[in-house]
Parts: structure tokens; C-alpha cells; sequence
């Protein structure tokens, strides 16, 4: 979205032109439609966020099951759509073939955004395993810090969070302010299931992660992602053992890290 110029005023009295912020249009975006988007189709979010932001609007996903239905959607409501993922550098190779189906199957560039430490580099300054002694920290260096500057480079990202995933998932909408990242968040489907998940990428055909055949119904990254028994809470795979459920990506609380700088990025 570009900067907008209003013009206000009473009748008869002249009109004062003053340049909006980016984020001052964004959250004015959201007022105007986040009532009504939760009654929309998850096709007509998608078309209101390519129409509202063009090029500034980005799918990210991790290619778990709710992101390949997002892509896929994405790809019958317009074509040319932008595509980003985090990786950690520690993902599956599962993953990683996903990957180059997704880009094969529907035409696109996938925009990697990696952390500014290699895994080696990470290494030698926070010592080995850093994902054992602090996950959270991890996170923050592969994860939380990428996604930060690649969003600061958009206006609205859109992502496949479900309510039901998770506490912190609970009180999302399909239209909102991002206070933490400060742009506008689009989640066309968050109020579907699991179910309606599956039932979507068998009845379009659409290619998935192999893993979710055997047994890791979330996927992350291969330290700390394990797969998880029948009746199990299917997050109950990410880092197993500890309290810990969320990467940091969609809570809610701003924390930059100022020591991080970009690597590398597919921009
Ligand atoms: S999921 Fe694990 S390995 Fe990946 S960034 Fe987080 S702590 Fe590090």
C-alpha cells in the first residue's frame, strides 16, 4: 500500500491534505473490513488482501498442511502471488523437497529468508545445541529476527493460523492489526479445522508434506520436531517435553533483537 493522501474538513470549509502513514492505513484498512471479513469466504480475503496491497502483501508459510492450502487457494485467486518462507537451516528434507514441488507445480519463486547466523556461526557464538539449552533464544536468532525484517519490507502478510492450533491462535481474526510487526495480518482461514483442512487438499489435489504420513502432524524444524501417538495433541510433536508451543511468530509481544542483521534473503 502506498502512502495515502485524505482530505477532510466541513463543507464550505477549505480542505487540509495531510499524508497517512503506512501504519495509519493499515490499521484503517482493518477497521473498514475485519467485521465484515469474518463473515467472507477465505477466497474473498485472499482477493481483498491482493487488491488492497499488490506486491506489498506476501503468503508466508512453513508448508504444513494449512499452508499448502493456502498456497494452493492463493493460486486460483491470483496468480503472480508472493510466497516467503523462514528457513531455519535446520529443516527436513521432506521440507526442502516440498519445496521444489510447490515452485514446479504452481509457477513461483519461493522467497527464502534466512537468520543472519549460519548454523555454524550460531555455533561459535552461543555454543553448541543452542535449541536444548534455550529454544526460545533459538527461535528468536533463526526465526523471530528473519521474519522481522522481512516483514518490515511489506505492508500485510497473510498467513494459515488456525484458532484451534493453539491459546495464543484463539483470539485471531481474519483481518487484523499486528501490533508486534506492524503491518496488517490477513488469515483467511483461521476459523477452519483440521478436517476441513485435509478435506481441501484431497479434493484439489494438492502435494503435502510426506512427514504428515508418518505421524508429525506439525512440522518445524528436525531438532525439535518429533512425531507424536494417535489421540496425541498434534502439536504436542514441537519440542517435545517442554512447555513451549509457539516459535514466537505470532504472539504477541515486540522484542527486536538490535544485534541481528540480514544474511541473506530471496527478495
Ligand atoms: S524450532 Fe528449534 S531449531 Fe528451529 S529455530 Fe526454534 S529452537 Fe531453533
Amino acid at each position: 500500500m502506498k502512502d495515502q493522501i485524505v482530505t477532510g474538513g466541513f463543507e464550505g470549509q477549505s480542505q487540509v491534505q495531510a499524508p497517512l502513514t503506512r501504519q495509519l492505513a493499515g490499521q484503517i484498512a482493518v477497521s473498514e473490513v475485519q467485521n465484515a471479513a469474518e463473515t467472507w469466504t477465505p477466497q474473498r480475503v485472499l482477493a481483498w488482501a491482493f487488491e488492497t496491497f499488490g506486491s506489498r502483501v506476501a503468503i508466508s508459510s512453513a508448508f504444513g498442511a494449512e499452508g499448502m492450502v493456502m498456497i494452493d487457494m492463493a493460486s486460483r485467486v491470483h496468480k503472480n502471488f508472493r510466497l516467503f518462507t523462514i528457513d531455519t537451516e535446520f529443516l527436513f528434507p521432506e521440507t526442502y523437497s516440498l519445496m521444489e514441488r510447490i515452485e514446479e507445480k504452481y509457477g513461483i519463486t519461493i522467497e527464502k529468508v534466512l537468520s543472519a547466523l549460519s548454523p555454524e556461526a550460531q555455533e561459535r557464538m552461543h555454543g553448541e545445541a543452542l535449541w536444548k539449552r534455550d529454544p526460545d533464544r533459538c527461535c528468536n536468532l533463526r526465526k523471530v529476527e528473519p521474519l522481522r525484517l522481512k516483514l518490515s519490507t511489506l505492508d500485510a502478510w497473510i498467513t494459515s493460523i488456525r484458532r484451534d492450533q493453539t491459546s495464543v491462535r484463539a483470539g485471531a481474526h481474519r483481518v487484523e492489526w499486528d501490533a508486534k510487526f506492524g503491518l496488517v495480518k490477513v488469515n483467511p482461514i483461521v476459523d477452519w479445522n483440521s478436517k476441513q483442512v485435509w478435506r481441501y487438499i484431497h479434493d484439489h489435489d494438492v502435494p503435502y508434506n510426506q512427514l504428515h504420513d508418518m505421524d508429525y502432524p506439525s512440522i518445524g524444524c528436525t531438532h525439535c520436531t518429533s512425531a507424536v501417538r494417535p489421540g496425541e495433541d498434534p502439536r504436542s510433536g514441537r519440542w517435545p517435553g517442554l512447555a513451549k508451543k509457539e516459535c514466537g511468530l505470532h504472539m504477541i509481544e515486540p522484542a527486536p533483537d538490535a544485534q541481528i542483521v540480514r544474511r541473506a534473503e530471496g527478495d
